[in-house]
């Protein structure tokens, strides 16, 4: 599989914007949270790893995941056996398993 897009092979940089909003900055590109139904809500654990808040359940990115396309699992994945995970590509949800076991 080959991929001529430049910005697959860049990190996501979560940050928070001047009026306190959490932004990400992804090379030349800068994406703001917004309300919109579909796009996830960047948080910040305490041990300051990047999490997603979505339909009240909360997201730990995959430490394997890199570019554009992230991968999510619930922070239940260990401590309750859950296998629900979400994929975001450029701070957008673009599927989720949401079968929770919680
Ligand atoms: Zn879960």
């Amino acid at each position: 599989m080959t991929s001529c897009l430049p910005c697959l092979n860049m990190t996501p940089n979560f940050g928070t914007s001047r009026n306190g909003r959490p932004v990400i900055e992804m090379g030349p590109y800068r994406f703001h949270m917004w309300s919109g139904s579909k796009v996830a809500a960047y948080a910040v654990s305490r041990f300051g790893k990047p999490v997603i808040q979505y339909q009240g359940h909360r997201y730990y990115k995959n430490s394997g995941s890199r570019g554009v396309k992230l991968l999510w699992r619930c922070v239940k994945a260990r401590s309750k056996n859950c296998r629900a995970t979400l994929h975001t590509v450029n701070n957008v949800i673009y599927s989720l398993n949401n079968e929770h076991s919680h």
